[in-house]
């Protein structure tokens, strides 16, 4: 049952902050997750507040150095079907598109995406796990097939969310706002990792409200792409999911950025894969080479080991396109 709490709609981004300082405040901006994490007990809030009233944080514009910046409010939808996000990064809008279903699409935010909850079940059961502030990790030994295979240390999350590798990979930053001014912090420094703190997802502090989404320019000679492979076609979190972006020169990968996702407790980035295409026209020993070093440090668990095969699969497939189209 749904705890009761107070529900405030500020005008100004300091007002929503003067709110968010109630320490069981909660924000609120499509709500698509927030509602089932209060209705379900996953934690409660003394105070709701909805930031759909703030009006800079919708829409997304182009900015003087090239770059694009979106509003944090702006609809996965709309940064899907943008068309300077079509092509210019087209790994964010195929990672938006590859979202949930178009009603959730329609309501979610990209902010409310990057700074949604995980989805272990045992998390969002009646579990008093370890990250809600108990001493367990009920997946450990149990249930375990949609857990991690990388980064988990006595939690075994994956981080639920498809835009935030293709940010990752696309090397974008999150504007952020507090009571002390604001802050800019890359996407890939977002994230908490269980080993660091295990009852944080991200590095926000509870009066700090994600207001925008940097998108640094992109060469001309840049492509990326998001692939995602769950059980169904319908709406699904990723079993497995790679977001690429590589540029090149004379047919060969100039620079590159590769991060995965529905693998670890946050977007996955692995450098190894980078060093070992840069400077390769993607040969097949190459491209078989860098499938492998995927995920040569995952430990998977008792019933997740599939998804290492899944992830070389799925990679090498992904660099054979990509090779294609250089
Ligand atoms: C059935 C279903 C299927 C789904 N499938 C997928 C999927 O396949 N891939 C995927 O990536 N996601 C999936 N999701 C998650 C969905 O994309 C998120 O629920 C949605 O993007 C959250 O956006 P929102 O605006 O509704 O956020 P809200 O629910 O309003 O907020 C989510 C969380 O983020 C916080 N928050 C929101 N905005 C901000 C902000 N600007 N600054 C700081 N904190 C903020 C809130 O306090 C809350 O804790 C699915 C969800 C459902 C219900």
């Amino acid at each position: 049952m749904t705890v009761p709490f107070s529900y405030v709609r500020p005008v100004s981004l300091q007002d929503a902050m003067n709110q968010l300082a109630d320490k069981t405040a909660r924000i609120h901006a499509g709500g698509t997750d927030l509602l089932g994490c209060l209705r379900d007990g996953v934690f409660h809030a003394s105070k709701v507040v909805s930031i759909s009233r703030l009006s800079n944080l919708h829409g997304m514009r182009k900015r003087a150095d090239g770059g694009l910046t979106i509003g944090a409010l702006t609809t996965l939808a709309e940064v899907a079907s943008y068309p300077a996000v079509m092509e210019k990064y087209t790994a964010l809008a195929q990672a938006a598109a590859a979202v949930a279903s178009p009603q959730i699409r329609n309501q979610g935010t990209l902010g409310g995406n990057l700074c949604q909850k995980p989805r272990c079940w045992y998390y969002r059961g009646e579990f008093h796990c370890l990250r809600k502030g108990g001493d367990y990790c009920y997946a450990a030994a149990g249930e375990n097939q949609y857990h991690c295979i990388l980064g988990g240390k006595n939690c075994f999350i994956v981080h639920p969310s498809d835009t935030a590798a293709a940010l990752v990979a696309l090397d974008a930053s999150l504007r952020i706002a507090g009571p002390r001014g604001s802050r800019i912090i890359p996407v890939e420094d977002f994230y908490v990792l269980p080993e660091k703190d295990v009852t944080k997802e991200t590095i926000l502090e509870p009066e700090e409200i994600v207001t925008e989404i940097l998108l640094p320019p992109v060469s001309i000679l840049s492509r990326s792409s998001y692939r995602k492979v769950r059980t169904r076609q319908a709406w699904d979190f990723a079993l497995a999911g790679v977001a690429l972006v590589l540029e090149h020169a004379e047919e060969r990968v100039k620079q590159s950025r590769v991060v995965l996702s529905g693998a670890a407790p946050a977007p996955w980035r692995v450098r190894a894969v980078e060093k070992i295409i840069n400077g390769s026209s993607l040969e097949d020993d190459i491209i078989k080479k860098a499938a492998w070093a995927a995920v040569s440090d995952a430990r998977p668990l008792s019933k997740n080991g599939y998804k290492v095969p899944l992830f070389r699969g799925m990679l090498e497939e992904e660099l054979e396109k990509t090779k294609n189209r250089m």
